[in-house]
């Protein structure tokens, strides 16, 4: 708070002059600013250089940031300079006076496919350049979707995600591949914690968002977390009757959940429905006027209204305890903790240890794996422990019996599991205490209708 009302009349290095906050994102602010001397309107990025610092990227940001300022693309946000003083780093970019994209989504409902087209056609065209040039974005979401005063596209943050992956880095190891903010527009193989190719991820956040354009909902969407992630895993939605045939093929090979076989974006590019009415570079004013309006209420896609921190407080409420069903109770429990994967895994090693299981950690799989040995009192139990990032320090633990008896891994969950990890629990999903207070109202989002 204080820091804002500073900002407020700040100049940056008797250079450019603060204005009004345009938002804030999980590692930064963004400010409206002008250049003193040119009078130049820009955006400006305000971080923590004790966050990045901590991250142990220096090098790496410095390195992207060199490629960020050679990205030269119409439908690109420019970052025009970086600067620092001794406790923060300023990102001086292009400013995007239309503002975020969705914000128009939202007040029409959904877009005609012919404007939904050229919206896509200005993303897959910047995606595309930014890949030929080996930066991937690794964040593409509606946030950073803008528009310029002509209403055309502007992606921002291209090349940023290392920041967001040092910050992350930096909390957990190596188990972890970030997932920061929303799962909804993150691919099943970010989510699954395998290695990923950042092309292929980025390919499936642009089906997403195409499916967000034409539908005015998400494809995947579940207020509970590990539904949702199954949903994504399995590339489970459905497409509203008004989609074509075309849109329709297009997406599955966008959302194919098989990294290896999803379209490439050179693919992408050569089929005709992407190719139909091409003009993606054009200056004229993007024409949104016959968007349809529908009299159902206005959806709210934004993500504000599905990110992880309410998903978890939803879940525990609403959702969780009808999870917990007969078959499952006896051989799953779920938690989350605010604790790094590095305490998390370490608090397993221990208990592991006093229970004599075998430990193994599956760095490929992000998992833990626990056996009991067989000259030992919980003999063939066996269970393992997932564990995901689902907002920037907040995990959830899932750990399941994979051998053994049922009534042995109830016992070993109550009388030992349940108390030695007590400090690292911010709250059992499902169990018998109560969710954490979290103050995010349940939104009243319908996006499955
Ligand atoms: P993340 O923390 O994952 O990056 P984010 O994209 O929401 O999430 P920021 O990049 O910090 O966070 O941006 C915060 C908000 O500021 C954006 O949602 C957008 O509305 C606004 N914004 C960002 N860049 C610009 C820009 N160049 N011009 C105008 N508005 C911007
Ligand atoms: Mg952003």
């Amino acid at each position: 708070m204080a820091m804002e009302k500073n900002q407020d009349s700040k100049v940056i290095m008797g250079r450019y002059k603060l204005g009004r906050l345009l938002g804030r994102g999980t590692f930064a602010k963004v400010y409206k600013a002008h250049n003193i001397s040119t009078g130049e309107v820009v955006a400006i990025k305000v971080f923590d250089k004790e966050a990045v610092r901590r991250s142990g990227t220096v090098d790496q940001v410095r390195r992207e940031v060199d490629v960020m300022r050679r990205l030269h693309h119409p439908n690109v946000v420019r970052l025009h300079e970086v600067m620092a003083t001794r406790s923060r780093i300023y990102f001086v970019m292009e400013y995007a006076s239309g503002g975020e994209l969705f914000a128009r989504l939202a007040e029409s409902t959904r877009f005609p496919e012919p404007v939904a087209r050229r919206y896509f056609q200005q993303l897959i065209t910047a995606v595309e350049f930014c890949h030929s040039r080996g930066v991937y974005h690794r964040d593409l979401k509606p946030e950073n979707l803008l528009l310029d005063a002509h209403g055309n596209l502007k992606v921002s943050d291209f090349g940023l995600s290392a920041l967001a992956d040092g910050a992350s880095r930096h909390r957990g190891d190596a188990l972890l591949h970030t997932t920061c903010g929303t799962p909804a527009y993150v691919a099943p193989e970010v989510i699954l914690k395998r290695g990923y190719d950042g092309a292929k991820a980025d390919i499936w956040s642009c089906g997403v968002i195409l499916f967000v354009l034409l539908a005015g909902r998400l494809p995947f969407h579940d207020t509970n977390l590990v539904l949702l992630y199954k949903r994504i895993a399995r590339s489970d939605y459905q497409c509203p009757a008004w989609f074509s045939i075309d849109a329709r093929k297009l997406l599955a090979r966008l959302l194919d959940p098989n990294p290896n076989t999803r379209i490439t974006i050179t693919k992408l590019m050569a089929r005709t429905w992407f190719q139909k009415d091409s003009c993606p570079l054009s200056d004229k004013p993007l024409d949104t006027s016959e968007t349809v309006t529908a009299s159902s209420p206005t959806i709210n896609v934004r993500p504000s209204s599905m990110n992880a921190f309410d998903i978890i407080s939803r879940s525990s409420v609403l959702d969780l305890a009808k999870m917990f069903d007969a078959e499952h109770k006896t051989s799953e429990a779920r938690f989350s903790s605010k604790e790094t994967t590095t305490v998390i895994v370490s608090k397993l090693g221990k208990i592991a240890e006093a229970g004599r299981f075998s430990f193994k950690l599956n760095k490929e799989k992000g998992r833990v794996e626990l056996e009991g040995s067989q000259d030992g009192r919980k003999r063939a139990l066996a269970l393992e422990a997932e564990i995901f990032e689902v907002a920037p320090s907040v995990h959830v633990v899932e750990m399941r019996k994979t051998g053994g008896d049922s009534l042995e891994f109830q016992d070993f969950y109550k009388q030992e599991l349940k108390p030695s990890l007590g400090d690292i629990v911010w709250a059992w999903q499902g169990g018998d205490s109560p969710p954490p207070t979290l103050t995010t109202a349940v939104p009243r989002s319908n996006t499955n209708s």
